[in-house]
């Protein structure tokens, strides 16, 4: 049996080390990005930002530290965030006079702001998205996916009404399954969040969910309506057109650094990290192979082709160095190099290298005239069948022919018995936070979300058997 299905967190743990992504500190919970991990996010942050930029929104930043007195105005906010926030008490020897908490979410400072900043229609909708740092002191840590620090974005909007609002709420999220289908490979069920798993102080909560390879579940990018709940807490109006005053309605969405922890847990494999093409730190790596060091027209070609590849801004690397070819693939491979070629002696003379792609067990051979081209359709193609691999495993265990408790409980032995994942499970709910709980009790699947686009409607709802209101993806979620 494969590590990935037999011990999957071991196998989790295992990959992002010896990928060199991260290590830990002496700060519990708080991880280092190293470059080859860093610079993941940094292509994941070259992409929103392009979009959000291009949808109108501009980036500022505001402070890490944020009052207590700001939590206690809106009280869904600090029932949700209170147990996991860290507390500044003392500074520079001095008890402060107000603790302040290292924030976890800016949507009271922000609110405070805008609060003094919006005075009249004419100055909405106000569109700004923050790059930053936030902290939720997490009693259970996992690598990228769940740290007591993370780096996020987080989008805070101000609009005339509701439906302007709405129409930001959607439009962020399109945006994110856009980003996360495209730039990650990584299909995404798009929904609404019941209102026990939405965020503390929103009216809706809408969400994009992915399938990881042990079938659980990864909440990837939220986009939050908040009406006008967090205007009415700090007092943020505006004078309309009739010369009156109104709230505005508020949005936040946000996106973190666990998108690079579900590219690791989606895409992986037994050999290591598997990374699409358009995120991979290195999308090429050129090795000479065979005797190559007595014939200096191997090292000549690879620079050669090295050269031609960075002018077409791909990210190639040519790894020359004394260590064994063999030593080198398996390096590059735990690294999940995309694409690699092979250049001796031997391919020389046929005027030809051998091209492996990481997901692909077979090497090709590709003509030396047609190198360049060879490879940039070969990160392309790589690009969808990682989408296409991912879709039709999530396809393959997303289960929806079970409406009962028996029919879960049942399918839950039978996947344990059988070592296969549980995977996702679309059922019906009548709509009381209690059959949730219970659902989630009995068999630690939580509600996902209500999806957009569902196979089919369910008539009953799976814990009490009554009429169905929702029809939502239950699963075992990160
Ligand atoms: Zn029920």
């Amino acid at each position: 049996m494969s590590q990935i299905t037999n011990d999957f967190s071991k196998w989790y743990i295992d990959t992002i080390q010896k990928a060199d992504l991260m290590d830990y500190t002496p700060v519990r919970g708080c991880i280092a990005f190293k470059p080859d991990g860093y610079e993941l996010w940094e292509h994941i942050q070259e992409e929103m930002d392009k979009r959000f930029k291009e949808t109108g929104h501009r980036n500022a930043y505001f402070p890490m530290l944020i009052p207590e007195s700001f939590f206690q105005k809106e009280e869904d906010h600090i029932e949700g965030f209170s147990p996991e926030l860290p507390w500044i008490t003392e500074a520079a020897g001095e008890k402060l006079e107000e603790r302040l908490a290292l924030r976890p979410t800016s949507e009271t400072m922000i609110g405070h702001l805008y609060s003094n900043w919006i005075k009249s229609y004419r100055d909405l909708p106000v569109l700004i998205n923050q790059w930053a740092n936030v902290f939720r002191w997490e009693k259970k840590t996992l690598p990228f996916i769940r740290t007591s620090e993370f780096l996020w974005q987080e989008g805070h909007t101000a609009h005339v009404d509701e439906e302007d609002a709405r129409n930001e709420t959607m439009q962020m999220l399109t945006i994110y399954k856009e980003v996360v289908e495209g730039l990650l490979a990584i299909p995404v069920y798009d929904g609404q969040k019941t209102p026990l798993e939405q965020f503390a102080g929103a009216i809706d909560t809408f969400s994009i969910e992915a399938m990881m390879k042990d079938g659980k579940a990864v909440q990837a990018g939220t986009s939050h309506y908040l009406g006008t709940k967090f205007a009415e807490a700090f007092d943020i109006k505006y004078l309309n057109k009739e010369n009156k005053h109104e709230y505005v309605h508020t949005t936040s969405w946000g996106t973190s650094t666990r998108l690079i922890g579900s590219v690791i847990m989606v895409h992986g494999d037994d050999q290591g990290l598997v990374l699409p093409p358009k995120i991979a730190p290195t999308q090429v790596v050129l090795i000479p192979v065979g005797p190559w060091k007595k014939n200096p027209s191997i090292i000549a070609r690879l620079d050669e082709i090295f050269d031609a590849l960075k002018s077409e801004g791909i990210r190639v690397r040519l790894d020359n160095s004394d260590q064994s070819p063999g030593f080198k693939f398996n390096e590059w491979e735990l690294k999940g190099v995309p694409v690699r070629i092979e250049l001796g002696p031997r391919d020389l003379n046929n005027n030809q290298v051998l091209m492996k792609a990481r997901d692909e067990a077979d090497k090709v051979s590709v003509s030396l005239e047609a190198v360049v081209e060879s490879i940039k359709q070969e990160l392309e193609t790589m690009q969808t069948r990682l989408f296409e691999k991912a879709k039709a495993f999530y396809e393959e265990h997303s289960h929806t022919h079970i409406d009962t408790m028996e029919q879960l409980e049942q399918h839950l032995q039978d996947s344990h018995q059988n070592g296969t994942i549980p995977g996702w499970v679309l059922a019906g709910w009548c709509g009381e936070n209690s059959c949730e709980e219970s659902v989630k009790e009995k068999t630690k699947f939580s509600a996902r979300n209500i999806p957009f686009n569902r196979p089919a409607p369910k008539q009953t709802c799976l814990h009490c058997g009554k009429k169905a209101k929702y029809t939502v993806w239950f699963a075992r979620a990160y």
